[in-house]
């Protein structure tokens, strides 16, 4: 079957329906999933050609929703062709675009519509949009969610870049007045300048350095703020890549309390752990910092007990200048790590080891996270009537990470070398073939994702 064809049905021994794993037939027709058969009661052969995969397990696809993709803007870093195929190489099927890092942010309805023009043509996976809440934009809110937004992020801390400062206190009520009532979401990057923080003085290539210069009790700050907000306006909130598992008590107590509160961690809290970054070794720099084995291994448990709602990337890369890695100084080189291909190996690859299931990796990494951005109607799910999106995979095989076989734009990543367990073999993207075996569609096959409004709101 040639990249870039429909395919009419996908045949596996081994797709996950529901909450099994079974031989069937996944008969697709208009770019949806039509049915699903199980295997005996399938005659279709002669009527259309069907994708036969074997023993390789089919689910739904991933939906990556944290992905700073930065163009338009600083497309030395990423862009939108490079990202997507990275992300059809993945079985990411749908991306949710970060507003920051690209010039202009998507904080108003203008740079919004100047994103989506940029984006256009380019897109391997399905895209949709974050918008930003910086101080001073409340009123281009509402215009970005009747323009099909997914939700919108802020910053309680400096983001990193000039062009998307964060909010304060006085901000974030303004903001929280104009989301009221329209079913749309604030994401937080959860980490507040705090009086303790201890000047970085140590040396700048030990990891521990910049560790410390960004403890847990950041993240605990900046929840309390949100918890606050979430519970008084009633506004859904997300908390965006936590990486201490010190706050999840506050979280659950908001939670119990009636607060309309999720939150994600990342591969990287997951996956690495402070104790094993060498001295030098920046391409391990993100923020909040990866911290500790022990607390590591208490944000496994978080997510086991459903406390950590959804797992995402949160591909954030940079040019390698940006990163000194002549210099190694960890204080001076950009936080971000890339790794929007490698999600679902790096995720199975630990879960697995700690008793998750493949049904646990669809619920944490694309029903969850279609959830968040409102997009559970077409995405994340195995079932008639959902786009076709799949991701083709062999759980059990393993490969090396290396730098020739990586599709993002910078190739700087803390995985090189790493061996991984579950590799991706095909992509299907509403129907279409649009990755397989190192190769992809001739043509972007992706739309953008448009979120639409589900309230009666007031511009
Ligand atoms: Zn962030
Ligand atoms: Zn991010």
């Amino acid at each position: 079957m040639e990249l870039g064809s429909t395919v009419r049905a996908v045949r596996s021994r081994r797709v996950l329906v529901g909450s099994e794993v079974r031989p069937a037939v996944i008969v697709i027709k208009d770019g949806k999933i039509h049915s699903i058969l199980s295997d005996c009661n399938f005659s279709g052969h002669a009527a259309y050609e069907v994708l036969d995969v074997g023993d390789s397990v089919v689910m739904p696809g991933i939906v990556d929703c944290h992905v700073h993709v930065n163009e338009p803007g600083r497309t030395t870093w990423e862009g939108f062709w490079t990202a997507t195929q990275a992300a059809a190489a993945g079985g990411v099927t749908t991306i949710v675009d970060m507003p920051l890092n690209s010039i202009p942010p998507t904080t108003t309805l203008d740079n919004f519509h100047e994103k989506m023009r940029e984006a256009a043509g380019k897109c391997f996976v399905d895209t949709a949009f974050w918008g930003g809440v910086i101080p001073g934009n409340q009123l281009e809110l509402r215009p970005m969610i009747q323009a099909g937004v997914a939700g919108f992020k802020c910053f309680l801390i400096h983001s990193g870049v000039e062009e998307f400062p964060h909010v304060t206190d006085c901000d974030l009520h303004t903001a929280m007045k104009q989301l009221q009532g329209t079913g749309s979401v604030l994401l937080f990057h959860a980490e507040r300048d705090v009086h303790q923080t201890t000047e970085e003085t140590g040396d700048p290539s030990q990891y521990s350095t910049f560790l410390q210069s960004r403890p847990d009790v950041m993240e605990i700050e900046a929840i309390r703020i949100v918890t606050d907000l979430c519970l008084q306006y009633q506004v859904r909130c997300h908390i965006v890549h936590l990486s201490s598992a010190k706050p999840l008590q506050l979280i659950e107590e908001a939670r119990q309390a009636g607060a309309p509160l999720t939150v994600e961690t990342t591969h990287h809290y997951l996956s690495l752990a402070a104790e094993n970054i060498p001295a030098g070794a920046t391409q391990f720099k993100c923020c909040p910092p990866i911290r500790g084995h022990a607390n590591r291994e208490q944000l496994w448990s978080a997510l086991k007990a459903g406390q950590i709602d959804m797992v995402v990337s949160d591909h954030s890369p940079c040019t390698p200048d940006l990163k000194k890695l002549d210099s190694g100084d960890f204080t001076e080189a950009w936080g971000g790590i890339s790794s929007l291909q490698f999600g679902l190996p790096l995720f199975w690859s630990s879960a697995s080891k700690r008793g998750f299931k493949l049904l646990d990796v669809v619920r944490l990494l694309s029903q969850k996270t279609a959830q968040l951005c409102s997009l559970d109607n077409q995405k994340g799910s195995l079932a008639p009537g959902y786009d076709a999106d799949l991701v083709i995979w062999d759980p059990e095989r393993e490969f090396e990470v290396k730098q020739g076989s990586i599709h993002h734009k910078n190739k700087l990543t803390p995985y090189l070398g790493l061996t991984l367990q579950g590799v991706v073999c095909a992509t299907v993207l509403r129907g279409r073939l649009v990755y397989r075996d190192g190769s992809f569609s001739p043509e972007p096959l992706g739309k953008h994702l448009l979120i639409p409004v589900r309230h009666n709101i007031k511009v």
